[in-house]
């Protein structure tokens, strides 16, 4: 990294630190709830009211996304406002194919976005299928999101007779599924998690490798 990039980091860190702390006791003052528009956060977040305090809305995991998944919520967003998610039907987490590490995670300059250890170690959410749209579960042969899936038949198995399943401790949330879905609206949806385990096993895993 070069000492531009590091000395712009940390700057726009300590300022984001204090802007992003003035704003979040003003957003939870004043502002609604986050939507449900904004419900998948990027890679490592911690819990979510957890997030909402330490993310100091600098922009920097979206600027390094290199499929520009991420977007920055909208004064819709409530108390969300400015924070980075994603809407996988849009464009999906390809959890930086090619790179050797996340680089949204990389670049995160607090606390919001925690290492982890490996790509499957993610926990964006859980995708779950909509059994009476879904073609595999209605007579119609497909295995669209299996191909998009990065972790197919660990992720994603079909049964015996031909119909897409997810599982749910392999899945990672990164919405390629959701994206890749033939029918109209899609089949596969990525529901939000309740991010306090990850953020848990974070813990764990830095406390036995320190
Ligand atoms: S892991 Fe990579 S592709 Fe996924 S949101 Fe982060 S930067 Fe984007
Ligand atoms: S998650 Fe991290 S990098 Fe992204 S906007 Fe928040 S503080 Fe900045
Ligand atoms: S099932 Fe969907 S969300 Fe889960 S890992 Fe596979 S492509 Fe990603």
């Amino acid at each position: 990294m070069t000492e531009t990039k590091t000395t712009r980091r940390n700057l726009l860190a300590t300022a984001g630190i204090a802007v992003g702390s003035w704003l979040g006791d003003f957003a939870l003052a004043a502002a609604p709830r986050p939507t449900e528009a904004v419900r998948l956060r990027p890679p490592g977040a911690v819990e979510e009211n957890r997030f909402l305090s330490v993310c100091t809305r600098c922009a920097l995991c979206v600027e390094a996304c290199p499929p520009q998944a991420l977007s920055l919520a909208g004064p819709a967003g409530g108390t969300a406002v400015g924070t980075p998610f994603f809407r996988p039907r849009e464009t999906s987490c390809d959890l930086c194919s090619g790179y050797d590490t996340l680089k949204c995670i990389d670049a995160c300059p607090t606390e919001a976005l925690l290492p982890l250890a490996r790509p499957r170690d993610v926990r964006i959410g859980t995708a779950r299928i909509d059994t009476e749209r879904c073609f595999a579960w209605t007579g119609v042969s497909c295995r669209a999101c299996w191909h998009a899936c990065p972790f197919p038949n660990e992720a994603i198995v079909f049964d015996l007779r031909g119909r897409a399943v997810v599982d749910e401790e392999a899945c990672v949330g990164c919405g390629l599924c959701e994206h890749a879905c033939l029918t109209e609206p899609t089949s596969i949806v990525v529901e939000a998690p309740s991010r306090a385990p990850a953020a848990v096993t974070q813990r764990a895993t830095t406390a036995s490798s320190a």
